[in-house]
């Protein structure tokens, strides 16, 4: 079941899914810093990420 992280920053569409949760939590981390200009926390980062079905 791949993990799925959705971006709570406000009218941000970002949206990442992936098998690994390392390979989750690697783009969250560019994400954060690249378009937001911060930092993640992993706990965050944990909280916010779901398991989801495959469509
Ligand atoms: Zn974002």
């Amino acid at each position: 079941m791949p993990y799925q992280f959705e971006c709570s920053a406000d009218h941000c569409q970002f949206i990442i899914r992936s098998s690994s949760s390392d390979e989750v939590e690697r783009l969250v981390r560019a994400h954060v810093r690249m378009t937001h200009n911060g930092r993640i926390a992993k706990a965050d980062i944990e909280r916010e990420t779901e398991r989801v079905e495959l469509a």
